[in-house]
Formats: structure tokens, sequence, C-alpha cells
């Protein structure tokens, strides 16, 4: 253990997008910066369950080349199986999450980060005045960690930090069904992405979704973990309506992965110069699922955080510091969409409500501007 390059100012584990960019924004801000994921990266990146839309804005922000974008999308149709049914316009684009975030991984190594991948951490404990973090095959020190290893954080599980409520948790199952370009185009829009709703019919907490890639239908449904009676029941129920079933009839499928979403954030965000990040700590959506730029954003501020009480010599504010960072941008925000969305789905009354304000509102605005009430 006495190798010096095993000692790091910031060790990151998980390249998803919060880890990939906490890495990238320490490395440029001259932190010697480790990055461990437990996956292998290789030339492709991994296969992540995820619809994998993002907002435009994203994707000129991080300059992230339209070659990799598997579809550019304009609108969104909003399916309740009752049958009403509300169009939104706006561009956005469906990315896979293999190629996406190995760009991001890649910009952190190119950034200086030192990326060991298949290099799960499997034990961590504080030292005196440091963290000692062992991976499947060395040891490591750091000052400060970055958990970003995702909903089910093996880091903050072994630190005893508090996990979700089960109210707080999204059970999904995701399907990848290959078809052709054409069939997609015919029967999806070219470039449309569609979800459905429907508490009584459909799924009580959640939606379900068909998401279009190139060749490749994402059909995705997920449900509050704690109201599931039969996942793979519900889920047939889904791919049987009659729009679902007229898309999947000839297509095969390639991937099968359940996953879980946090929708609510963990009990504590920060101890002891350890941030929890992105889904880590539940900064994800609580009405639409949406984590990816939250992730990111967090891992940029939990560097920013200890970048700005370094400079100013006041350490011990490091988590007051992360979450007004958090705050400011978007954290008030996700803690007030997680109280209205149990106002949306307690009805489908409610729920066709949020659907039509939804139509020409952000989410943020309905719930800010208290559209609901
Ligand atoms: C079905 C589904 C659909 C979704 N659709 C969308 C969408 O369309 N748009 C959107 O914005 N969001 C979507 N999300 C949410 C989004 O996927 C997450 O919010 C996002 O991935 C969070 O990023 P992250 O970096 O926090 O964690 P993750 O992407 O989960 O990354 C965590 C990383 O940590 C690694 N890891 C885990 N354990 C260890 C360990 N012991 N040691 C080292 N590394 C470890 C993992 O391998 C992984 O690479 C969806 C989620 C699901 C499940």
């Amino acid at each position: 253990m006495e190798k010096s390059n095993n000692i790091f100012d910031i060790i990151v584990i998980g390249a998803g997008p919060g880890g990939s960019i906490a890495a990238n924004v320490a490395a440029e801000n001259g932190y010697k910066t480790l990055l461990l994921e437990k996956e292998q990266i290789g030339e492709n990146g991994r296969y992540k369950a995820c619809g994998g839309a993002t907002a435009w804005e994203l994707v000129e922000e991080i300059d992230y080349p339209e070659d990799k974008i598997s579809r550019v999308i304009e609108s969104l149709e909003l399916h309740h199986v009752d049958g009403d049914h509300f169009s939104k316009k706006g561009k956005g684009a469906v990315i896979w999450r293999s190629t996406f975030d190995k760009f991001l991984t890649d910009k952190a190594v190119n950034s200086g980060a030192i990326l060991k991948e298949r290099e799960g951490i499997i034990r961590i404990e504080k030292l005196a005045d440091s963290y000692q973090i062992t991976s499947k095959n060395d040891v490591y020190l750091a000052n400060y960690v970055i958990a970003a290893d995702g909903v089910t954080s093996p880091t903050l599980k072994m630190l005893n930090w508090p996990y979700f409520e089960k109210e707080n948790l999204i059970l999904t199952i995701t399907k990848e069904m290959k078809t052709q370009k054409s069939f997609i185009d015919k029967i999806l829009g070219p470039d449309t992405v569609h979800l459905f709703f429907g508490i009584k019919n459909l799924i009580s907490v959640g939606y379900a979704w068909l998401f279009p890639k190139a060749e490749t239908i994402t059909v995705g449904w997920g449900n509050q973990i704690n109201l599931i009676k039969n996942s793979r029941e519900e889920f047939k129920k889904f791919t049987s309506l009659p729009f679902v079933k007229e898309a999947l009839a000839d297509s095969k499928m390639e991937i099968f992965k359940p996953h879980l979403i946090p929708v609510g954030l963990r009990p504590k965000l920060y101890d002891d110069n350890v941030f929890a990040v992105g889904d880590a700590g539940g900064i994800v959506d609580p009405i639409s699922g949406k984590g990816i730029p939250y992730a990111m954003m967090s891992g940029m501020f939990a560097v920013e955080a200890i970048k700005f009480c370094e400079k100013k010599d006041k350490l011990d504010k490091l988590g007051i510091q992360y979450e007004k960072l958090l705050d400011r941008k978007f954290l008030r925000i996700l803690k007030a969409k997680r109280t209205a969305r149990d106002k949306i789905f307690q009805n489908d009354e409610n729920l066709k409500k949020f659907l039509g304000l939804w139509e020409k509102y952000r989410s943020s605005e309905i719930i800010m501007r208290k559209l609901m009430d």
C-alpha cells in the first residue's frame, strides 16, 4: 500500500454519466483522480437499461457528435389507456447508453483521470484522514470519495448510509426489440417517443414507453415497487395494448433487463468527505424518471464544492456547499416534484389534468407555478 501512485485526491466510483463527469471536472481542475468501474467498458461501452432520451440542450452543451445519436426526436405522444391522447412538441435525442457513457468516460480519461475498468469496489474504510478503498485488484487511498455507483450504490451500503424508502423506488423492465427502421418510421413515426399511462387499467404509479432507436424499439415499463403484484403479468398487459402489439409485431427481443429507478432523495447526500451523486443519491426527476442530466450536474457540483471549500479553507462546510449548489440549480424543484407526484398519481383525473398541462408547459413549470392546484 506504500505505492504513492495508489494515492489520489479524489476517487470516483462508477463510470456512468455522474461519475464520468465528476472525474472529468476533477481532473481538469488538477485533482489526482481515479475512476473505478466494475464493468468492462472496452471499445464499445457497455449496455445499460435506459430509454436514452436526452434534451437537445444537453447534446449541444457536451458537443455530443450527431453520428452517435440513434434518433433525433421532435415529439412526445402521451397515451392514456382510457383513450385520451396528448402531444408534446420539443426537440431531443435518443441515444444508446453504451455509446453515450463511453463518450463521457473518454472525456474524463483525456482530461487526465485514471480509469480502472473491471475493478468494482469491494471494501471501503475510513482511516484517520483518508479513505482506503479496496477493489477487485488493488488498494487505493483518497481524501474524497464520490459515490456514483448507481441506485444500489455498494459504496454507500458499505458505509452504512440509509437506503431509499420503498415508495421511492420504481422497478422497471426493459426489452430491446430489434426490427426494421422503415417499420418503426411507419408505426411509431420517425421522430416520436410514446409514453403510456393509466392508473386503474395499466400502471398504478409510473408509466410505460416505446422509444425508437435506429433499428430497435426500446420497450419499457416501470411501476412503484411496493405496489407491484406480478411484474411480468403487468408488463404483458402493456405489450398487449393494440398499438404496442402492432409496433412489436415484426420484432425480435435482443435484451431483457430489469432495473431500479430512485424517485426520491436518499436521506443524506453527503457525509465526512463522501458525496452521493446521481442515482446513488436518488437525484432523479420523480415524475418522469429522467436522471442523466441530474447525475451529470451533481457529479460536477460535488467537485465544485470540494474546490470552493478548499479555496476558502472551509472544509467543514463541504456538505452544505454541495447541497447549496444542487438546490440553486434543481434540487428544490425535484423535491417539489416528489410531493406533486403523489397527487398526480392519486387518480386518473389528476393524471389526465397533468398530461393536458404537460402538452403546453415544462413539468417544472407545472409544479413551480402550481398549475395542478
Ligand atoms: C429503464 C430505465 C429508463 C431510463 N430512461 C431514462 C431516459 O430516457 N432519460 C434519462 O435522462 N434517464 C433515464 N433513466 C435514468 C438514468 O438511467 C439514470 O438516472 C442514470 O443512469 C444515472 O446515472 P449515474 O451515473 O448516477 O448511475 P449509473 O448510470 O447507474 O452508473 C453507475 C455505474 O456504477 C458502476 N458500479 C456499480 N457498482 C460498482 C462498484 N461496486 N464498483 C465500481 N463501479 C460500480 C456501474 O457499473 C455503472 O457503470 C432511465 C433509467 C431506467 C432504469
